[in-house]
């Protein structure tokens, strides 16, 4: 049987969300987006998502610290103007967990809209996929077939509508708003049995393509000219002309219809600017993800992430990054590994063009800053010479940043007034140019960690001391960051003992010593973890 679809306000609902995955996560945020109250039921020592976690330290989403839900919660926990009933339930625990069929019970016998996840079975009513541009939703649903597929359906209407539909909406409102008003004005002076705005949308009755007789207007004669007036710009007009309207148009257009003019023939006369070719155009943002930690994003790579028809991702981009992205959004991480990395490098490329092909916007998603050996250049290049010039956003590179989580400021006064972002790893995996020992400059060695015995030579070559302070930060402001700080002459030794955790890199120079230091006696020392912000 077919459902019917609805579309509900939230505003000031209160949804109650129960689990603590990334899928309570995406509930409790797309729930606040709507403008409804969230509270949490999860047990007290539930590992709850990072997201979630900060959702409730900010105090959008209340956690009621509870294993099981009862009759109770449902009916207490709602607003006071629906006597403590919540409004809507959705439940994310796993599959066979015995508390979904408890939970969907209760609230069908409450009348409480329920969703269970994956369990359509239980759902009182499921979610659509939907896409949304101001006020205007489209959604879909295949009635539990697949909700892959409904979002791949979704997407490929979506990239057949014309763009600015949104807007186009907007507009059209408030034309239809104004002519209300102009006939509203007209007849008030007479003013019985006018009544207030109504949907008039639903009036088209079977006099839609009736003559009106000229001087014979009273409110409802009016009422069906206007009807069908709008109804005739709605269904006669290409769409792309609706959407190339102006706000210049819409008084055109009124005084038009003032006149009594006909919309077709108003828009047959091209009126109107000629219809600007707007094909939808694919884009490509090459965007920096920083150097791990999710909340080092700018809002402008989140942005992207988030509007993105497709991701193509690096294999170091960490999962933390990745947990952003849209469930339904599809990403590609590249397959790099040793010998691999042009090949996986191409395929990336060619998945990407052709997504643009197809005019869908692409984010290309790098570590730390695309500049900064990303190969971002290089991927400008291509998809310029292919005709979609990326849009480049910036990343908190690890070069500059992996320092500083590591306590060591690149440049401190009287110490180091330079800093030297170089590489351990050539074209091809050959040894680099080792850069000289410079006094006041710190050096920063990205992909350099997995020859360190190498690297360290060639600097002394270069001038520089055993006794010259260094750092090996890994992982930095990931969770299991770690910092190793020694010496040239006792680094090696030091990354023998503890293991490597990649990625990492090598901070030289004497500013390593300015902070923090390796205490007297001691060749080098480990500092674990990473606090966060
Ligand atoms: N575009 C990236 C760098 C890519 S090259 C950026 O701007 O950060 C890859 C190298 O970056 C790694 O070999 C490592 O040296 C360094 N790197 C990347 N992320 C890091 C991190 N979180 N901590 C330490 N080094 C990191």
């Amino acid at each position: 049987m077919p459902s019917i679809l609805i579309a509900t306000d939230c505003t000031s609902h209160v949804h109650l969300i129960v689990g603590h995955t990334p899928l309570a996560s995406a509930r409790a945020t797309r729930s606040l987006e709507l403008g409804a109250r969230v509270k949490l039921l999860a047990p007290a020592d539930a590992p709850l998502h990072y997201n979630l976690l900060q959702q409730i330290s900010s105090g959008a989403v209340e956690w009621i610290q509870k294993d099981i839900v009862t009759r109770e919660d449902l009916t207490t926990l709602g607003r006071e103007e629906v006597m403590g009933v919540v409004d809507a339930v959705f439940v994310t625990l796993s599959v066979g967990c015995a508390q979904n069929a408890q939970i969907s019970a209760l609230c069908k016998k409450l009348r409480i809209p329920v969703n269970v996840a994956d369990s359509p079975s239980l759902c009182s009513f499921t979610l659509l996929s939907t896409y949304t541009d101001g006020p205007l939703h489209i959604g879909i649903t295949t009635s539990g077939r697949g909700c892959k597929l409904a979002s791949r359906i979704r997407r490929e209407i979506v990239s057949h509508l014309p763009p600015r539909l949104g807007e186009t909406c907007d507009r059209f409102g408030r034309l239809r708003r104004r002519i209300w008003q102009e006939d509203y004005a007209a007849v008030d002076a007479g003013g019985e049995g006018v009544p207030a705005e109504e949907d008039e949308d639903l009036g088209q009755g079977a006099g839609f393509n009736k003559l009106v007789v000229e001087n014979e207007e009273g409110w409802e004669e009016r009422k069906g000219r206007r009807i069908r007036w709008l109804s005739q710009m709605c269904e006669y007009w290409p769409l792309e002309r609706l959407c190339a309207l102006g706000e210049g148009d819409v008084e055109g257009l009124l005084e038009g219809y003032k006149k009594g003019g006909d919309p077709v023939v108003h828009h047959a006369q091209s009126i109107l600017p000629p219809l600007p070719t707007l094909p939808k155009q694919g884009k490509i943002l090459l965007v920096g993800s920083g150097p791990g930690h999710p909340d080092l994003l700018t809002t402008a790579a989140l942005n992207a992430i988030t509007s993105a028809d497709l991701i193509l991702a690096d294999k170091l981009v960490p999962p933390p990054v990745l947990a952003l992205i849209p469930r339904r959004t599809p990403v590609h991480i590249a397959r790099k590994f040793p010998g691999n990395a042009d090949a996986a490098q191409e395929e990336l490329l060619s998945l990407g063009l052709s997504a643009l092909q197809s005019g869908k916007t692409v984010v290309r998603l790098k570590q730390g800053d695309p500049y900064i050996y990303g190969r971002g250049g290089e991927e400008y290049l291509f998809f310029s010479a292919k005709g979609y010039a990326p849009i480049v956003v910036p990343g908190i590179t690890s070069a500059l940043s992996a320092g500083m989580f590591a306590g060591i400021p690149l440049t401190h006064r009287g110490v180091s007034d330079q800093v030297l972002i170089c590489t351990g790893t050539g074209r091809k995996g050959e040894l680099p140019v080792w850069p000289e020992y410079v006094k006041g400059r710190t050096t920063v060695l990205l992909m350099a960690l997995h020859r360190l015995g190498e690297v360290v030579e060639g600097l002394k070559s270069r001038g520089w001391g055993g006794d010259m302070g260094c750092a090996v930060v890994e992982r930095a402001s990931c969770g299991d960051q770690r910092v190793v700080r020694s010496t040239l002459g006792e680094v090696v030794a030091a990354v023998e003992e503890v293991g490597s955790r990649p990625p990492g890199l090598l901070v030289v120079g004497e500013a390593c010593g300015v902070l923090r230091g390796v205490s007297e006696g001691k060749k080098w020392v480990v500092e674990e973890g990473f606090g966060g912000f």
